[in-house]
């Protein structure tokens, strides 16, 4: 009943020529090999790139935006907001992924305003979670993931939470070709579905709750067939046009 996603979170990677090479091939390979009826596939370039993308993504690909400012206007110095992310032809938005949590500041205070400017403005958060490798091996992950989805959720709606899409990315399995296996995914999957149905037992059952981190062709199809893993974010693998595709043939 949900359908897969696969969505590519470049980072700060690309230039306008890769990008356009980039973004042929995974259609060309989408065309070919993916049944767009099983997989949604989005990409999210770096902002300044995001209304060349969209001009080249067509139909096929979404484009999303990895960061957002929470105010709408104002004197924010090098900030992007909702609404001007919309106007570039963005439909979704990263908001906590453990870079910025890590890097650059954002507070679980913050991801929760990030994710209420991006539903203001008609964007769909897809909101990321995932503990660090000291929190696993004390065996806090749970705890961590389902803290991070309450503070990151709790003012809004059940509508407005109908309206996100999760991703479960642990710290340790980020850029470091150490994916959790499907056995460690699943769980953390299951328990923040079962997170959600105390919100509302239908917005549970319809959340796509993504999977990233290490995700490669050679281990997508295990972890999207576990039943709570509804795709994936994918960083590195996302770069390759061939790798992309095959993961979301997978999915
Ligand atoms: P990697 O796939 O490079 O591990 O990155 C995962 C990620 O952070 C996607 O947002």
């Amino acid at each position: 009943m949900r359908k897969a996603l696969v969505a590519g979170n470049w980072k700060m990677n690309g230039r306008a020529k890769v990008n356009g090479e980039l973004v042929a091939q995974v259609l060309a390979g989408l065309d070919a090999q993916v049944d767009s009826d099983s997989v949604d596939v989005m990409v999210f370039p770096p902002s300044l790139y995001i209304s060349q993308v969209k001009g080249l993504a067509g139909k096929e690909i979404g484009v999303g935006a990895q960061n957002l400012c929470e105010f709408a206007d104002g004197a924010f110095t090098g900030e992007l907001s909702a609404g001007m992310l919309s106007d570039a032809g963005c439909n979704a938005v990263l908001v906590g992924h453990s870079e910025r949590r890590s890097m650059f500041g954002d507070s679980d205070a913050r991801v929760a305003a990030k994710v209420k400017a991006a539903l203001a403005a008609d964007l769909t958060p897809v909101l990321c979670l995932g503990e660090s490798l000291e929190q696993r091996d004390s065996g806090e992950a749970l705890n961590v993931v389902a803290e991070q989805l309450r503070l990151a959720t709790e003012d809004l709606t059940v509508e407005q939470i109908a309206r996100l899409v999760f991703a479960y990315e642990p710290v340790w399995a980020i850029g470091t070709g150490r994916t959790a296996t499907p056995e460690q995914a699943q769980e953390v999957h299951a328990y923040l579905r079962g997170q959600l149905q105390q919100v509302d037992a239908e917005v549970a059952a319809k959340a796509r709750i993504l999977y990233g981190g290490s995700c490669n062709p050679a281990n997508a199809a295990e972890l999207f067939a576990q039943a709570d893993i509804d795709g994936g974010l994918i960083g590195g693998a996302s770069l390759k046009a061939n790798d992309f595709v095959a993961i979301c043939q997978a999915a």
